[in-house]
């Protein structure tokens, strides 16, 4: 079993807080599909061992590309490896999707969408410097459902320097109350090569306190739980059905094969991903030499087994210890640590799993580091 990620890496425009892989000069678009329909057919025979289960369009903005590019690369991906597909999901930006679109999408055999919404505060969305109007996402997700898709996922964002404390309440509410059945909300951090990231450091913004971080948090909790979602990852909640398999599968150590620019992959104890720059991706794809532009590195025991505890303590079913003796040759040390947090209820045992409580989630990378080895 195994998944494909294809990693588009265009933006209409940079969001002031993003630092994925992306760039906002569009010309490149069709080169860009004709390097990741090259792409797949060099690497997914490589992979014939595997059975793929779920494709992922992410990026960037996967719907700047249009139903019909997505579906060729799908095409040639489907050609050349074995599938038994569960789950193909598209990300999405309101602005791309009108009803044709939509339509399309559904022709083409894409599943799911992950449709980024991030606010319906007015204020908020102009800070973040996106196009869309609230109106807009409403609209498209009401569109995507009145197209066929059972499965609508969107992307909400919390911990933000700007909009009044309420406007969370409002924002999870208005999510809820759409025909979702996932929601992805995450806590804003700053990264130093984004527009906020240089506004924090010329002084001309500041972060919000943990409190408040923490309250929206647990308005957040509360909120989804009364709408029937499961917080089954720390920034993922489902109605039921509505689990990300994808993303699920990365947590569970499947493996995994990223295409196009900055794409990572992953199986067994090798851990490889492509060049970040699009003109070296390109410059590659022309003479179908994708290893050329890659790195690489090999994952001890020790890597394997910090990097379970990191994903599995992000997890509403924690972390198995056996489990991860047997893959990794490491097991979780009683020691005083661990008692310490096991003592003060940061972690506690279920049916013989490890795991963090839902309520010290959002302090749960330095939990884990505690246990790390
Ligand atoms: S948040 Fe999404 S749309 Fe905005 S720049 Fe990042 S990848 Fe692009």
């Amino acid at each position: 079993m195994a998944g494909l990620y294809v990693h588009v890496p265009f933006c209409a425009q940079a969001c002031s807080y993003c630092d994925f892989h992306f760039t906002t000069k569009l010309g490149d678009r069709d080169r860009m599909v004709d390097a990741l329909v090259a792409e797949a057919e060099a690497t997914l025979p490589e992979w014939r061992e595997q059975r793929f289960h779920t494709l992922y369009f992410g990026g960037g903005t996967p719907s700047l590309l249009g139903a019909a590019a997505i579906g060729r690369i799908a095409e040639s991906a489907f050609t050349h490896a074995e599938w038994n597909l569960r789950e193909w999901t598209v990300e999405a930006n309101p602005e791309d999707l009108d009803p044709d679109t939509l339509s399309h999408l559904r022709d083409i055999g894409v599943t799911r969408l992950s449709i980024g919404i991030q606010s319906f505060d007015p204020e908020v969305l102009q800070w973040m410097r996106r196009i869309h109007t609230a109106d807009k996402a409403v609209q498209a997700v009401n569109d995507a459902a009145a197209a066929g898709f059972e499965h609508i996922s969107v992307d909400l964002m919390y911990g933000l320097p700007v909009g009044a404390e309420e406007r969370w309440a409002e924002d999870v509410q208005r999510a809820c109350d759409l025909p979702v059945d996932h929601l992805s909300c995450y806590i804003l951090t700053a990264e130093p090569r984004t527009l906020y990231g240089r506004q924090l450091e010329a002084g001309n913004i500041a972060t919000p306190p943990d409190e408040l971080v923490l309250r929206q948090y647990d308005v957040l909790c509360g909120l989804a739980s009364e709408a029937g979602f499961e917080h089954y990852e720390v920034s993922n909640f489902a109605r039921p059905g509505g689990h990300s398999r994808h993303n699920s599968a990365y947590w569970d150590g499947t493996p995994y094969l990223g295409i196009g620019p900055g794409a990572h992959s992953h199986k067994g104890q090798d851990r490889w991903w492509n060049s970040r720059s699009n003109a070296a991706f390109l410059k590659h794809a022309s003479t179908a030499d994708f290893r050329g532009q890659r790195s690489s590195e090999k994952l001890s025991g020790r890597d394997r087994f910090n990097e379970a505890l990191i994903t599995g303590l992000r997890r509403i079913q924690g972390v198995d210890p056996n489990a991860l003796e047997t893959q990794t040759g490491w097991t979780i040390e009683p020691n005083g640590a661990l008692d310490k947090l096991l003592e003060d209820g940061r972690c506690e045992w279920v049916d013989g799993r490890l795991r963090i409580p839902e309520k010290h989630w959002p302090m749960g990378d330095a939990i884990t580091l505690e246990l790390m080895r």
